[in-house]
């Protein structure tokens, strides 16, 4: 079966293919730039990345917009209790941002827009909602009239036909109960920033930055928008209704949403208070590809439950399949094929394969994987694992990590050098000449941490670094 993606647009799994040509054009919601980002929205943008990524094995090109949201009321909050302009206090937390998603091997999205190079774009948007007679004005504001767009409430399947017109809700969230007409241009207070336009002095709501960068760069109907759940509404409800409003086309073909990041069954957020970010995290010891395994491991449409737990066993299975790895690469084994592993690979690539086209199932895709991992150890343990079958299992094994990309460890701070390689291969040979060989594997991956790969040949130990 093709490839398929649940859309909460429909409420069904759905084949996907892009409107135009080979190109899949998507908007992923990016962050507020208010505070370091928490490694529950680490799990959207990882969950986008995964997505990114099979898209590409399946042969398509990615034309993806993420936005930097920084103007909204957060920041604007910080900001000004900081004494700080909005630039100076958003360009520390960007950086964080780009850094993290770096270390977390997060694919850069081919473009990222900020909110605020587009605020004359966004006046236009909502001078042409004006002129349509989408929105009316209070003190100095613009708000939206939903009870204009018949079809508000179709993303999040919520009927809002009774709602009171003329009700307004200013703040950039809130939820169902507070379903109202929503803010497009806020009037300044007090001594808040503003731009001076057309259409009075003020700075947009939260919701029209999105509507007009995704179709200034994707055009009026984009393949795929995604974000977290708690986006559904109001946020991309009223994207939507924007949009539409507008070009009177679907603003998006697919709506692919991805589930929280939960600590003891609740949100991870900042507000709770029970968060994480990468730093805190790395600060701990962990490494990045951790958690980057951990977050990749549950399907996107599943809560994840964050413990420190699942945060250890993602660091296990990673070294486990790093060990398989070096041990398909580095170990000798006896000449020939063997066609009953030649079709384990070939099946456990399919299983895989076809787990991923099923809506992203990561945990399904890592099931083929480790049962294909078993069944070659246990081979290869009883010397039954010909060397004609390595290709075709490190082949795979370079599929999964083009996906999940675990396998390759962090450069540490400080490089190993030439000598120390040497001195500790020399230790090694002694130690193996002593028969002590749990000294001579913990050096071989120790190596292998650093990222140096030994091969015994008849000559001796010779080795490379990983690229
Ligand atoms: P924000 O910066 O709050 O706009 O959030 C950035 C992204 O992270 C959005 O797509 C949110 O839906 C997502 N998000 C926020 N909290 C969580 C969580 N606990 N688990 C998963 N995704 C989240
Ligand atoms: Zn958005």
């Amino acid at each position: 079966m093709a490839l398929r993606f649940y859309n909460t647009l429909t409420q069904q799994v759905e084949p996907f293919a892009p409107l135009h040509d080979n190109t899949v054009r998507m908007y992923t919601c990016g962050p507020t730039v208010y505070n370091f980002v928490h490694i529950g929205n680490f799990r959207t943008f990882t969950f986008q990345d995964i997505l990114r990524r099979w898209l590409r094995a399946r042969g398509y090109k990615l034309d993806h917009v993420m936005n930097i949201t920084d103007v909204e009321d957060k920041i604007i909050r910080n900001a000004a209790a900081e004494h700080k302009s909005l630039p100076e206090y958003t360009e520390k937390y960007t950086q964080a941002f780009l850094e993290d998603s770096a270390a977390l091997r997060l694919e850069r999205p081919e473009r990222m827009v900020k909110a605020t190079d587009h605020i004359k774009e966004m006046v236009h948007a909502i001078e042409e909602l004006d002129q349509r007679g989408y929105t009316y004005r209070s003190d100095g504001s613009v708000y939206y009239r939903i009870s204009k767009f018949p079809e508000y409430g179709k993303l999040s399947h919520n009927d809002f036909s009774g709602i009171r017109a003329g009700a307004r809700v200013d703040s950039d969230e809130y939820d169902k109960a507070d379903a109202r007409d929503f803010v497009l241009w806020k009037a300044p207070k007090n001594d808040e920033p503003f731009w001076e336009s057309e259409i009075g002095p003020g700075r947009p709501g939260w919701h029209i930055e999105c509507s007009v960068m995704a179709m200034k760069y994707l055009g009026e109907t984009l393949d795929i928008h995604a974000g977290g759940v708690d986006l559904i509404f109001p946020h991309h409800e009223n994207e939507i209704a924007q949009s539409e409003a507008i070009t009177q086309k679907p603003f998006s073909r697919f709506w692919l949403h991805s589930e929280f990041l939960n600590v003891e069954a609740q949100k991870m957020s900042k507000s709770a208070g029970n968060f994480y970010t990468l730093r805190d995290l790395l600060g701990m010891g962990y490494t990045p590809e951790a958690v980057r395994y951990l977050l990749a491991s549950v399907p996107y449409r599943k809560k994840l439950n964050f413990t420190f737990d699942g945060l250890k066993a993602a660091a296990t299975t990673i070294e486990r399949l790093r060990n398989f790895k070096l041990r398909l690469e580095t170990d000798k084994y006896p000449d020939g094929d063997n066609e009953q592993i030649a079709e384990r690979t070939r099946s456990a690539k399919r299983r895989f394969e076809e787990s991923l086209d099923d809506d992203l199932n990561t945990a399904e895709a890592l099931a083929a994987l480790f049962e294909f991992v078993r069944d070659l150890n246990t081979a290869m343990d009883s010397a039954e694992f010909p060397a004609g079958n390595v290709t075709a299992a490190l082949e795979f094994l370079d599929e999964f990590d083009s996906i999940f990309d675990v396998l390759r460890p962090s450069r540490k701070e400080t490089g190993i050098s030439d000598s120390e390689v040497e001195g500790l291969i020399a230790e090694r040979a002694a130690a193996k000449q002593n028969r002590d060989f749990a000294r001579s594997d913990q050096i071989r991956a120790q190596l292998l941490e650093a990222g140096i790969i030994l091969e015994d040949t008849k000559e001796g130990t010779r080795w490379k670094r990983k690229t």
